[in-house]
């Protein structure tokens, strides 16, 4: 048989989704891959149906159904303030997920390097990969998981083509400061390289926390690349809407990518989702709060579990430090967690580029039934604390 492609052997498939599948096999609560088990916004629902009956049943224009970009880029504008053209500035992409691949492509050419800030979502690497770049990463310091600006600095001298900055964070929750944004700006201005950003949690963020969208910082438009989604801000991560927002030349060059990947997001999920874009802004302050009370409810079970853990500022990931449990590595305490405990997370090793193995990533993203059912059992753990030997894991 052929061999296949040498760069699909540095890296493995998604552990995020390889839990979620465990956790259907064994039935147990999943907190692992980040979506919600409640439905999206009714007006939602009703234009899914009334779309399915109109003239939605073919491809849609390559880079987005124009109702869904004329829609796409008034929230934008609203939000961000900056202006969006529907017709140069947008390309619709199958979640964020084909968006960051897409702006990969697009910034890097091959053997090109690409700073990675660690911990991070684990398809960066992967999408850096797959477009012949080279990741390189420079750590989040715990417990506020600031990165160092001789370390970033030193980064930047290796000349880069790209950095990628998910904002708010996952897997730390951390919301970078303006002050944090404008010092990597300055550093992407003065070493020519693109800022290609995650905003996928811009509306799921706690007070006194805000969203800055980078391309609105002096001068940084046009070295921003940002990728975005409908996933997490409509609670739907099946539908698969995301996009790509950036100055006209890079779109002009983002669209071919996108068209010869996908040809295009589904057109009848495009038409629907125009009920989303147009929500009032009641809707948006709504989700931040239901999701800040799910944050509190959860957390509230996570400290008494006894266990540190970090408390996030934006997005819905906790990481649990399970080293006092005594489980050996986290992969097999995530394996335990889903078999005894009954709740999937995610093995934090899978985030870091560091040797890091004690943590978990929990997500709050489910009714909040859901979350009490999960933590009545993450309670359990309090019995195994007072029996475990302090494990040895770094
Ligand atoms: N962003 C979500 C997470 O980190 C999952 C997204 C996905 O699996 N595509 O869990």
């Amino acid at each position: 048989m052929p061999t296949t492609a040498t760069r699909l052997n540095v890296f493995t498939e998604s552990v995020i989704r390889g839990m979620s599948r465990l956790a259907t096999r064994h039935q147990a609560i999943n907190l692992a891959q980040g979506f919600p088990d409640f439905d999206p916004p009714e007006e939602l629902l009703v234009a899914l149906e009334r779309a399915t009956r109109g003239p939605y049943h073919q491809y849609a224009v390559t880079w987005g159904a124009p109702r869904f970009r004329e829609a796409l880029a008034r929230k934008i504008q609203h939000f961000s303030g900056l202006s969006v053209d529907p017709e140069k500035n947008l390309v619709v992409t199958c979640g964020s997920t084909e968006a960051m691949m897409v702006a990969m492509m697009t910034a890097c050419n091959p053997g090109d390097k690409v700073i990675v800030f660690s911990p991070f979502y684990e398809n960066y690497a992967a999408d850096a990969i797959l477009s012949g770049a080279i990741p390189i990463y420079v750590p989040l310091h715990p417990p506020d998981f600031k990165y160092t600006l001789s370390e970033l600095e030193k980064a930047f001298a290796q000349g880069p083509k790209a950095i990628v900055v998910c904002n708010p964070s996952n897997p730390t929750g951390k919301v970078f400061t303006r002050e944090e944004l404008i010092e990597i700006g300055r550093l992407a201005e003065k070493h020519d390289a693109f800022v290609i950003t995650d905003e996928v949690y811009e509306h799921i963020i706690y007070a006194p926390h805000r969203h800055v969208h980078f391309a609105t910082l002096p001068g940084m438009a046009e070295r921003t690349i940002t990728c975005n989604s409908l996933s997490k801000t409509y609670s739907i991560t099946g539908w698969r809407l995301g996009y790509v927002h950036a100055i006209p030349e890079v779109i002009a060059q983002a669209r071919k990518v996108h068209d010869f990947l996908t040809v295009g997001a589904a057109a009848p999920l495009q038409e629907a989702a125009v009920a989303g874009l147009e929500m009032p802004d009641s809707y948006y302050a709504e989700l931040t709060d239901i999701y800040a009370a799910k944050r509190s409810l959860f957390l509230e079970y996570i400290r008494q579990t006894g266990l540190p853990f970090t408390e996030p500022e934006g997005a819905y990931y906790v990481l649990l430090d399970i080293s006092s449990l005594g489980l050996g590595s986290d992969s097999a305490a995530a394996e335990w967690f889903v078999r005894e405990v009954g709740v999937a997370g995610v093995p934090g090793s899978s985030f870091f580029r560091e040797p890091v193995n004690h943590l978990i990533r929990f997500h709050f993203a489910k009714r909040e039934e859901t979350l009490h059912q999960a933590g009545e059992r993450l309670l359990r753990l309090r019995d195994r604390l007072s029996t475990a030997s302090p494990s040895t894991s770094a």
